[in-house]
């Protein structure tokens, strides 16, 4: 399909990355890089839901509408690119600040989604924003019988306690179904590094006088970094116990014009009107629009102020991305091109949008 009838109209793009997760072979019930389809249409591949699917489908859905002579007003881009799960950093990180993306001239871009367990397709309008957060103590070393304050220890058991409670009040907004896992900020500990190693071991009476520990911290779009970070100093990492920290960020936070990274999903964006009603014309339903609790290319697209919906129209599937065994019902699959081929003719010949 390629060039529209109208090419200085800002540009469809449908995005899919290449590059998948491993996997663990004897762990699957079908060999995950042959694409098995079993008895009852399942078909078995690494990379089935997340997100090889979509890019045929994407494929598949252009060609029905070529044969049928469909011609678009807006020109489409597709673009499939390496690097996405791995953080996409050699990859669309680099290609937005291209001038190859600039004269693509985007308007409004697709991009992978998740499974829906039910009757409704899931539609994703911002990812969460990971901190990689290292939080170190020092102090005191001493005689490891000895009872005194400001050891490296106890400043950091100090610390993971009030980030405990941080968690904790994230997870109860979540518990008490007032939010979704993603639209909170959550914080989990993934290492703790400390002690005085031995040739089998760690000694045993010496309080060390250095300690660390590590966080997986993700930001809703809406989440102020900066009061995050005086919330990191002044009490998860405070100067007055000797402590310090490191913030490592995977990723964008605001657009060019320094709002938070999300697509409008109501009437302020013609865009969204224009999806929702191709997913309607295709006789299928939308769940409420959701954050999405890990990330995606999608946010280096928003970065450059450009709408981006996270879709893949898989539905009364188990999520399955980066599992064993991740498959896709091959009438879901076939079900999903008719749902690409509603959304690509509506949204390139979609005409009032200016952007
Ligand atoms: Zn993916």
């Amino acid at each position: 399909m390629g060039l529209g009838s109208h090419p200085s109209l800002p540009s469809i793009l449908l995005n899919s990355h290449l590059d998948s997760v491993p996997a663990e072979p004897s762990k699957w019930l079908h060999p995950p890089f042959s694409a098995v389809r079993d008895a009852d249409g399942l078909i078995f591949a690494r990379g089935a839901q997340d997100d090889k699917c979509i890019a045929m489908q994407y494929l598949e859905a252009i060609r029905s509408l070529n044969s049928k002579g469909f011609v678009p007003v807006r020109t489409v881009h597709i673009s499939l690119v390496p690097d996405e799960e791995v953080g996409g950093f050699a990859g669309w990180a680099m290609f937005v600040e291209s001038d190859e993306f600039e004269k693509m001239n985007v308007g409004f871009a697709l991009d992978e989604g998740q499974a829906s367990v039910g009757d409704e397709f899931r539609v994703f309008y911002a990812d969460r924003i990971p901190w990689n957060l290292k939080i170190k103590a020092t102090g005191q070393p001493g005689h490891g019988s000895r009872l005194y304050d400001d050891s490296a220890m106890e400043n950091l058991m100090k610390s993971v306690e009030v980030v405990s409670r941080f968690r904790e009040s994230q997870f109860d907004v979540v518990k008490a179904g007032k939010a979704l896992n993603s639209e909170v900020v959550s914080v989990n500990p993934v290492y703790v590094k400390a002690g005085v190693p031995t040739h089998d071991g760690f000694v045993m009476n010496v309080q060390p006088s250095e300690a660390e520990a590590g966080f997986d911290l993700r930001l809703t779009p809406t989440t102020d970094p900066d009061e995050m970070k005086r919330r990191i100093a002044a009490e998860w990492a405070p100067s007055v116990r000797n402590m310090s920290f490191e913030i490592i960020e995977k990723g964008p936070l605001r657009d060019c014009l320094g709002h938070p990274l999300m697509t409008a999903t109501n009437d302020s964006n013609p865009w969204w009107l224009v999806f929702k009603q191709a997913i309607a014309s295709a006789g299928e339903k939308l769940s409420r629009p959701e954050i999405l609790a890990s990330t995606t290319d999608a946010r280096y697209i928003r970065q450059k102020g450009i709408p981006v919906l996270g879709f893949s129209p898989m539905k009364n599937t188990p999520i399955l991305l980066h599992d064993h065994n991740e498959h896709l019902r091959d009438t879901v699959y076939m079900k999903g091109i008719q749902v690409y081929e509603s959304l690509i003719s509506s949204l390139s010949s979609f005409l009032e949008a200016s952007h």
